[in-house]
Parts: structure tokens; C-alpha cells; sequence
């Protein structure tokens, strides 16, 4: 994989992939910029060396339609803020102004496109919308390694109509991070998973079965193994489509060297809301009107007992619904045994990352990933299809 400061950019005309899928509040102002100034290095050194750079990005889910709420009309705003650079807006992503728009670009230049998922065809990974994309493109960098998990035009089908690929900052770090705790791992090497999106998550587990020494499960995607099993949940969050699969993988894990653990005791509640009453329970089914929000305070000592023995560990997803104080101490307890452990830690997720947060140990995590779904591919699979696209 090349990387951006190997090229030679000068008079080119680059195509930059980056995430500025920020946080917008309800006037349309933007909540938090880290995002943004994340991808500086990247966009700084590109216009610094002459570069006609073209930056693209998708916000939020406009699922292929334009919808003005999620333009990428502020972010570009706040790029021209933040660089001493000329950048201007395009009103669309492809098309006949852009292309236009494109040619005029001058060296130290920036234009940025309209949001690239108001059109269905960047998460279809059509191949006319992708060469489309790369008209007249010399060069395409991918800073966008949160994305590149996902095999769409920005990210996957671009790379075959353009001659010179390489990877941004923000990209290489994440992968030279990820790669040297993955790859060759300082066992023992222990992955903690939980969350909310199980249909994500549970398959990679699998692929986990035979890297990890231990793997520990928290959060909702404990309620769909528990219940695979025939235990009854009550209401809490199961993904029914997904209980063929998690008895497969907790067969295999049978099998296999790895120990598998369920949560030994559960915080129950009747709604995802604080100010009700709960109460922690070990045995099931469940009463029918309550839900699992939480790991007990046994399944947190027995799972950080595991992680102070650890020299690797990886954790995406929250061990409960930590949004909510009194369904925290889960999240909160593991990312404090994380902290306390002299393992290399690598946390991959938005909200894992705010749970460490909450539990005020940011600066003990070895590495924060940007990526959610992306480092926890990366860690099973030990690449992504925007890295491969790279690489070819
Ligand atoms: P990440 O952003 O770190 O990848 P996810 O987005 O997969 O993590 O999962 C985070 C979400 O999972 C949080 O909003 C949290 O409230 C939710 N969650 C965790 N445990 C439960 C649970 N038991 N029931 C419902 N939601 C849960
Ligand atoms: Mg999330």
C-alpha cells in the first residue's frame, strides 16, 4: 500500500476520500468537528505540495435521495475555517458543473463534492457512478478508514479507473496500529464484543474463534446467544434472524481453543429508560416483561479478571446500554480493567469510544480506532475491501 507523501501530487488532480460524516445538531450546526480536523494532515500535505484536490465524503443515511439536512454544505465550511487554502462547495457530485468545476481547479485548490450517498449508486458500488467519480482523477488517496469496510464506489469501484492509489495519514496509522496487534498478537490475546448492531457483529465472531485466546460478549448480542439456546429474554433486543448463526458459532466454539463466555449475571429493566426499577439476576429465562441493559457486576469481575491477564485485547461494542447511568457500570467496569491491564488496547468503535471516555481512561487506551464495523473487520479478516483496492 503506498502512502500519500510518496507521491508527487504537483498540477494533479486528486481524489480524496474522507469521512466527514459529522455530527449535525438540529439547526444544521455541527456538534463535534474531530472528524474533520482529523483528516488535516492528509488534506494539508496534499495542498501544501500543489495538489488540485477533489475531497469527497458521505453523511449519514440520505439512503440515494438529496436530502438538504445532510449536505456537506457545513463541513465545508468549517474545512475552509480551518486550512489556508481556497475551498469551494460543488452543488452535486458528478455531473456536468462538477466535472466543469473540476477541470478549473488550480494547484493548492479544494472542491468539495456534495454528500456522495445522495446517490444510491456510491453504496451499490455501481461501476458508471465510480468511473464517473474518477473523471479526469490522476490520483485517489482513501483517509477514510471507517469506511472501508464497505466495498462502495468512494471506496472499492473508484480504484479501478484511477492509475496512482495510496493511502492518507489517518488510514496508514489505523492500519499500522491494527495490523501489529492482529497479525502477530501477544497472546494471551482476549476480544470483547458487544454492542447493539448483532447482525454486524456475529459473524466476525467466528473468524475470531481461531486468533483470540479468549473471547468475552456483552451488551445485546448476548440476548440473541442466550435465547439461541432456547433461554427465554423477556423483551430484550434479539435479532431473530441471527439465532441460526449464533448457535453455529457457539458449537464451534466448542470445538475450538478459544473459551467463549456469556455474561454470568444480567441488570434487567422493564424499559431502556434511567429512573426505573431494575434488578440484577443470574439464572434464567428472564421475567417476560424485562429486558437485559447491562452485565452484572459478577460477569464484570470474572470478565476483568480475564483482561488483567491479557497482553492484547480488542473491544468494540458496549457492554450495555451506557448511555443511561445506571446501565453503565458494565462499559464502565471493563474499560477501567482495559486501562489497569498492561496489555496493548485497541478500542474500535464510536460509542466504545465514548464509553471509555465515561469512564474517564481515554489515555490509557493504546489505540482509539475512528472505526467501528472497519476495525473489527480488519481484526477478523485482516484486511478490508478499501485496502485491497489500494493494493491492486
Ligand atoms: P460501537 O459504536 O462501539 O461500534 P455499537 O454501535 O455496535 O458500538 O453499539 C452501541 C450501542 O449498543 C449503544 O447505543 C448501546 O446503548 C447499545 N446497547 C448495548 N447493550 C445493549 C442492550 N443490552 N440492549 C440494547 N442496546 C444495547
Ligand atoms: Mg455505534
Amino acid at each position: 500500500m503506498n502512502f500519500v507523501t510518496e507521491l508527487d501530487v504537483k498540477g494533479r488532480l486528486v481524489f480524496l476520500r474522507v469521512d466527514f460524516n459529522v455530527p449535525l445538531d438540529e439547526g444544521g450546526a455541527i456538534r463535534d468537528d474531530t472528524r474533520i480536523r482529523a483528516s488535516l494532515p492528509t488534506i494539508g500535505w496534499l495542498l501544501d505540495h500543489g495538489a488540485r484536490l477533489v475531497i469527497a465524503s458521505h453523511l449519514g443515511r440520505p439512503k440515494g435521495k438529496v436530502v438538504p439536512a445532510m449536505s456537506l454544505g457545513p463541513a465545508t465550511k468549517r474545512l475552509a475555517e480551518l486550512v489556508p487554502y481556497k475551498v469551494a462547495m460543488a452543488p452535486d457530485v458528478v455531473g456536468d458543473e462538477v466535472r466543469r468545476l473540476k477541470r478549473a481547479l488550480g494547484e493548492g485548490e479544494a472542491l468539495v463534492l456534495e454528500n456522495l450517498r445522495f446517490y444510491k449508486e456510491e453504496e451499490k458500488n455501481d461501476p458508471e457512478f465510480a468511473r464517473q467519480l474518477a473523471e479526469d482523477v490522476d490520483v485517489f488517496v482513501n483517509d477514510a478508514f471507517g469506511s472501508s469496510h464497505r466495498a462502495h464506489a468512494s471506496v472499492v469501484g473508484i480504484a479501478a479507473y484511477v492509475p496512482v492509489k495510496a493511502a492518507g495519514y489517518l488510514m496508514k496509522k489505523e492500519v499500522d496500529y491494527l495490523k501489529k496487534a492482529v497479525h502477530t498478537p501477544e497472546k494471551p490475546y482476549v476480544a470483547i464484543l458487544g454492542g447493539a448492531k448483532v447482525s454486524d457483529k456475529i459473524e466476525i465472531i467466528e473468524s475470531l474463534l481461531g486468533k483470540a485466546d479468549q473471547i468475552l460478549i456483552g451488551g445485546a448480542m448476548s440476548y440473541t446467544f442466550l435465547k439461541a439456546q432456547g433461554l427465554g429474554v423477556g423483551t430484550s433486543l434479539v435479532e431473530e434472524d441471527q439465532l441460526e448463526v449464533a448457535l453455529v458459532i457457539l458449537d464451534k466454539a466448542r470445538t475450538s481453543a478459544v473459551s467463549f463466555h456469556l455474561p454470568q449475571d444480567h441488570v434487567l429493566a422493564r424499559s431502556p429508560e434511567g429512573g426505573t426499577e431494575t434488578k440484577v439476576v443470574e439464572s434464567l429465562p428472564f421475567p417476560e416483561d424485562m429486558m437485559g441493559v447491562d452485565i452484572g457486576p459478577k460477569t464484570v469481575e470474572a470478565y476483568a479478571a480475564v483482561i488483567a491477564a491479557a497482553k492484547t485485547v480488542f473491544w468494540n461494542g458496549p457492554m450495555g446500554i451506557f448511555e443511561i447511568d445506571e446501565f453503565a457500570q458494565g462499559s464502565i467496569g471493563v474499560a477501567k480493567a482495559i486501562a489497569e491491564s498492561n496489555a496493548v488496547s485497541i478500542v474500535g468503535g464510536g460509542d466504545s469510544a465514548a464509553a471509555v471516555k465515561k469512564a474517564g481512561v481515554r489515555d490509557k487506551i493504546s489505540h482509539i480506532s475512528t472505526g467501528g464495523g472497519a476495525s473489527l473487520e480488519y481484526v477478523a479478516y485482516e484486511t478490508l475491501p478499501g485496502i485491497t483496492a489500494l493494493e491492486n
